[in-house]
């Protein structure tokens, strides 16, 4: 039997952990999420279905017959934007119908889905097959954001940090300090590799992690070195993203906002205004 998709959209990451490229509702630079099956001894757990096309549904039924899968005993959400969830009820008509709904209960809040549900929190362990898969609760990205890891050492990543770089971090739901956090938490755990849902395969997720993390740091030094004199948003947002274009302005907005918002929690900047355009000054250090 064939493979139900061409090659180019399938990474296979362990003998338990597949991913498949489907098209979806995501941002730009991206228009696909890489849908992950995990699967033993007949079951799986298939995590984020954010596909757009139903057609994809029908699609990953035939591969997870090509994998000899009998039974799909939970569907996984690493966080709900829509991209991660779009294919939700297809699946749950066909492939995945009596499977449960696993995710973090500040993410299951924002997903419609019938009763049977689990809510899981870090360091609960959830059995697929002879296997056992941890919840690492990662949020900053999203609410409620999980990782998922694999006895092996590997895994599945959700939008901790894209094929080529940091996650979109944008407020509201999205929270700068809770994100390096989880940078920081995930990096310590030294993931043999890392399944993520949007861009190129990482290859190195150590480097990976630690580029994330240093751009953030470019970038906040930008904003401390930018507000030494009182500037709007508009004027930071210009500043950070010289060449952006118009469309992509609001979510550059919402993300320089996030910035904001950990500086001013750590006390190094203030804003002199009333609300979201600021000004926004840094405090001198001492
Ligand atoms: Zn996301």
């Amino acid at each position: 039997m064939s493979a139900p998709i061409a090659a180019d959209h399938v990474r296979r990451w362990s003998d338990h952990v597949v991913q498949l490229e489907f098209p979806s509702q995501t941002l730009p630079p991206y228009a696909s999420t890489w849908i992950t099956i995990i699967h033993d001894r007949g079951e799986a757990f298939i995590v984020d279905p954010g596909f757009s096309q139903p057609a994809a549904a029908d699609t990953l039924a035939a591969y997870l017959d090509f994998l000899r899968i009998k039974t799909v005993v939970g569907v996984l959400i690493t966080h709900a934007h829509r991209d991660h969830i779009d294919g939700l009820s297809y699946a749950q008509q066909g492939v995945a119908s009596g499977a449960f709904v696993g995710g973090h209960p500040d993410a299951l809040t924002q997903v419609a889905h019938g009763p049977n549900r689990r809510h899981l929190n870090h360091d609960d362990r959830i059995a697929i097959g002879e296997m056992a898969v941890t919840a690492l609760y990662t949020p900053g990205h999203a609410e409620g954001h999980l990782c998922f890891a694999l006895p092996d050492g590997g895994m599945i990543g959700g939008d901790l940090v894209t094929g080529s770089g940091p996650s979109y971090i944008g407020v509201p739901g999205g929270n700068a300090v809770a994100y390096e956090d989880s940078l920081r938490m995930v990096a310590e755990r030294k993931p043999v590799w890392l399944a993520v849902s949007h861009g190129p395969a990482i290859r190195d997720p150590s480097a990976a992690i630690k580029r994330a993390l240093e751009h953030r740091g470019r970038r906040e030094m930008q904003l401390r070195v930018a507000t030494q004199q009182p500037q709007p948003l508009g004027a930071l947002v210009d500043i950070l993203y010289p060449t952006v274009a118009l469309d992509a302005r609001l979510y550059l907005e919402r993300s320089t906002l996030a910035y904001l918002e950990k500086l001013m929690t750590e006390g190094a900047v203030v804003n002199l205004g009333g609300g979201e355009d600021g000004p926004y000054q840094a405090v001198p250090s001492p």
